[in-house]
Formats: C-alpha cells, structure tokens, sequence
C-alpha cells in the first residue's frame, strides 16, 4: 500500500488505525460507528484576572465512550492542545483501559496554556477555575469524570483539582476519588507517579520473555546492553530510562528534549540529566554526552530501541524511512502517525503500541481510584498479618533444621526479605506488573494466532474493540 500523500490529523490517525482493525472483525456497520464516534466534546473559555488584567483561557474535556463509567483520562497543560487532539487522545483511552481491562470509558482534556509563562500561584488560579467550570458540569465527578495527570500537569494540579471539587461538594464522602494522580497526603497511591515508565518497564520486560517476538524485531538477548534512544525526559520518559538502565542494564545512548539531544554511546546517567535539565531549563551543556543542535534527527540514529516518550506525530511520512530502530516503543500517544506506521511496517519495524505501553498510568489510576472509594490503603489490613505468617515458617523450619543436627542455618537476609510483607508500593507494582503482563499476551495471541493480523498495533485494537462492543451488546445495544 502507497503512503497517504498527506499527513493525517491525530484524530484521522486513531480513525485510520480503528478502521484497519473494524475491517477485520465482525461488527454490525452501526456499532462500528457508534464506537468510533466521540460522544461529546465540551469547550469552555474563561477569563482569569491576572497582572491586572483578565486573561480568556480555552478549554476542553471530551468524552468519547462512556460504556464503562466513569470515564478517565487525563487532563493536559500544553499551547499546542486542541480538539482534534483532545478527541483522538480521549478515543485512544477508551481502547487503552479495555486493554487492561481497567472498567472505565474513555476521556481526556486540555488547556491551551504554556505553563511556563505563568508563576505558580497564577497557575492555581487558573487551574481551580478550569475545574471549576468542569465540575459544575459534572465533567469533574467521582462516579461520571475522573481526570488525571498529563503532558504539563502532575500531582500539583491534581491538588488543586481535588481541593476546587471539595469545595463545590463539601458532602460528597467519595470526593477524594473525582481526579487520580494526587499527592499521597491529598488521596494519592504510591506509586502512581512512576507508574506509567514503570509501565513502560514492565512491557519491554514481557516483550523479552517471547523469542519469537524479538526475533521478529530482528532482536535477540535480553535487555542488557541494549541501546535505547528517549525522546522526553518528563515525567514518562524519566522514569522509563531511570528504570531500564538502572534495573534491566540497557544503556540509553540518547535523549532527545525540546532544545537538542544528548548523545553517549556508552550510556547516559538519567538522574544526573534530569538534574541538569532542572538546572539549566534543557540538554545543552550536559558533561557527559555530546550535545546535538538538531534533536529530531537523533529519531534516526542507529539503536536497538526507541522510546517517543514527549508527544504525538514525531514520527511521520517525512522521516519515518529513515529511522533505523528495529524496536519502537511507543511510550507518548500518538507518536507514529497512521502515514509512518504503514512505512515502518513495510520495512519491518516492530511497534508496540501507545494503547498498551503508556497503560501503566491508567492502571495505576485505577488502583488510585478504588482505593479513595475504599477508604483504606492497600495492605493496611493483612500485612503484618502476613508477617507473622511467614515468621512461624521460618521458625519452624529453623527448629527442624536444629532438632535434626543440621548444620545449614537460613541466612538473615533471606528471613528478613522472605518476612517482609507486601507494603502498598510493592502491591501496586505487583498488580501493575500482572497487568502489563496479561495485556501483552492477550494482543500477542491474536497477533501471531491469526493470519490475517500482521502487528501487535491492530491486535491491540482488535482485543479492545471486541470488548467495547461486547459491553455495548450487554446493555442491548
Ligand atoms: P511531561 O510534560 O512530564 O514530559 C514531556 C517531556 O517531553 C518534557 O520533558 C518536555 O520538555 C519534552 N518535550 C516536549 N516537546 C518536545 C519535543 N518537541 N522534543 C523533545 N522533547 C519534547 O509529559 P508526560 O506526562 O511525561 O507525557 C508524555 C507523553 O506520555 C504524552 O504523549 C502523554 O500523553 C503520554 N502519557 C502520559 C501519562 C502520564 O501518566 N503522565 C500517561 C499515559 C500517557
């Protein structure tokens, strides 16, 4: 198949892809459309007294399918937010949480703000009055609306969110559960702030359990020594190149930010990067690296993986010939535009898909989630519980091993870490790590059990697709 001459919009892109898998399944022309459409979208625009004069903000939260509600999805600070982006980004949530089968509908919003121009306390402002506009339409909502953190917001605006809906509900015993991504001390999970590199993590890590699927990336191994290249080191692709190098021994030989890239081919150390682009406001000047003006270019340097983790279409018609990566890792939504998914196919890229590498957020969203609804931390009630549990196995084993004359002792460190019971952060990996796992295989049986399904990207669609229709069927739709 030829490339589309023209580049698509993000929205034509999640069409494009929804419409390669819909070809292949057996749905009704009606439910088809009634699945891809987006159900609502709602612009606000509101003004905000600020250096002594009113500033016009606008604003949106779209809804794309509410078979599962409430719906989620994250709410995103950027210049560059608009509706097509907000609708495609709220389209690929719905497909996202059934996936991971996190029972939630798709949404998303944004704010057309660059939030570097505004001081922190103007950015409250405006940000309890965007949420303010959103809850008063139950847009905000514990049961109907739950947003969470994206590109440009994080546990800060979640708070200010919270708190803005408290205000408005001051009854409401479930508030705590309107928005995900909040502090700990304001309702938040631990966890929840790694959890979508985490994600990451654990999806390459399942990737690396099937050797087939590497052999079809033209991979082998594992991921030691593995060259990775990441584009963003924000939220996402920090912790995604912190855990990897420092905990699956892959060296990340570039990063690329809005100001240049740094390239190392013996591996950059991410903290003391991150430090930097704290410090200095971008990679430039970074000791340890050689500095490229052009970051985009760095899209094609030779690797063994590559993780978009900054924002949608980076890679497009234009370079997507050139990028040498056998593996990309779709760690942003939207990276690879439906033009330069059709050309990497061709030549053999193996993608996997933003669907289900970013889903680690969601999922740790919805753990957040049920948590603010239960009222109670996980493991509160069975961890020491637990402890004494494997505390009388030990003993015993420590009494036979004595009363036999066995000369083998257990050592101390295996006790203690065999004792330890599972506080929240290691629950949440472990549900995190459970999902990313099962997510996996369920696109992989479809990938390589059916012929006519040539990648994960579509198998990932097919998998979501089927269960959105089948929740639609339930209701007798
Ligand atoms: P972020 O704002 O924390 O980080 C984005 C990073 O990308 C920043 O460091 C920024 O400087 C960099 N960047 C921006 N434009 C760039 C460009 N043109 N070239 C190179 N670097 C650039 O955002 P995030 O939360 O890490 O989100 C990144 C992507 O991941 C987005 O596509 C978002 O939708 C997706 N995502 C985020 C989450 C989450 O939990 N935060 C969950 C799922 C998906």
């Amino acid at each position: 198949m030829n490339a589309p001459l023209r580049e698509p919009s993000f929205r034509e892109s999640v069409d494009i892809m929804f419409n390669r898998a819909v070809r292949l399944m057996d749905l009704s022309p009606g439910l088809e459309e009634k699945i891809r459409v987006c159900n609502s979208t709602y612009t606000v625009r509101f003004g905000v007294r600020l250096r002594g004069s009113i500033h016009t903000f606008t604003g949106y939260r779209s809804v794309h399918s509410e078979h599962m509600e409430p719906v989620k999805g994250g709410i995103r600070f950027a210049p560059s937010v608009h509706q097509d982006e907000v609708e495609a980004l709220a389209a690929l949530m719905t497909y996202k949480c059934a996936l991971v089968e996190v029972p939630f509908g798709g949404s998303k919003g944004g704010l057309r703000i660059d939030p570097r121009e505004w001081e922190e306390h103007e950015m409250e402002l405006i940000t309890r009055r965007f949420a303010y506009e959103l809850a008063k339409r139950d847009l905000i909502h514990p049961s109907q609306n739950v947003p969470a953190p994206d590109m440009g917001t994080g546990e800060r605006e979640m708070a200010w969110i919270v708190d803005q809906y408290r205000r408005m509900n001051t009854t409401d015993i479930n508030s705590a559960a309107c928005v995900t991504g909040k502090p700990l001390n304001a309702g938040g999970i631990h966890g929840r702030v790694e959890a979508t590199g985490r994600g990451v993590q654990y999806a390459l890590r399942e990737f690396f359990r099937h050797p087939d699927d590497l052999k079809a990336a033209g991979l082998d191994g594992t991921l030691d020594g593995k060259r990775v290249i990441v584009q963003g080191l924000g939220n996402v692709g920090f912790h995604a190149a912190k855990f990897l190098s420092e905990e699956d021994g892959c060296r990340i030989v570039a990063v690329i930010e809005r100001d240049g890239a740094i390239v190392n081919p013996k591996g950059i150390p991410i903290e003391f990067l991150k430090t930097h682009i704290g410090a200095n406001g971008g990679v430039k000047g970074f000791p340890r690296g050689t500095y490229v003006e052009d970051g985009s270019s760095v899209l094609e340097m030779e690797c063994d993986i590559l993780i978009p983790a900054a924002m949608e279409a980076v890679i497009t018609i234009e370079n997507a010939a050139r990028v040498r990566a056998p593996l990309i890792v779709e760690a942003a939504n939207g990276p690879v535009t439906a033009g330069a998914d059709e050309i990497l196919r061709a030549k053999g890229t193996v993608i996997m898909p933003d669907l289900y590498v970013n889903a680690g957020g969601v999922t740790v969203s919805y753990f957040e989630w049920v948590k603010n609804l239960s009222h109670i931390r996980f493991g509160r009630m069975q961890r020491r519980q637990e402890e004494a549990h494997s505390l009388m196995l030990v003993n015993e084993i420590e009494r036979i091993l004595h009363e036999t004359g066995a000369q083998m002792n257990l050592s101390d460190a295996f006790k203690q870490e065999f004792v330890r019971g599972a506080g929240e952060l290691e629950l949440v990996r472990s549900g995190l790590d459970d999902t990313m796992r099962i997510a996996y295989q369920s696109m992989r049986e479809i990938w390589h059990g059916r012929k006519d399904v040539e990648d994960l990207r579509i198998a990932a669609y097919i998998v979501s697709i089927s269960r959105v229709a089948q929740s639609y069927r339930s209701k007798g739709l």
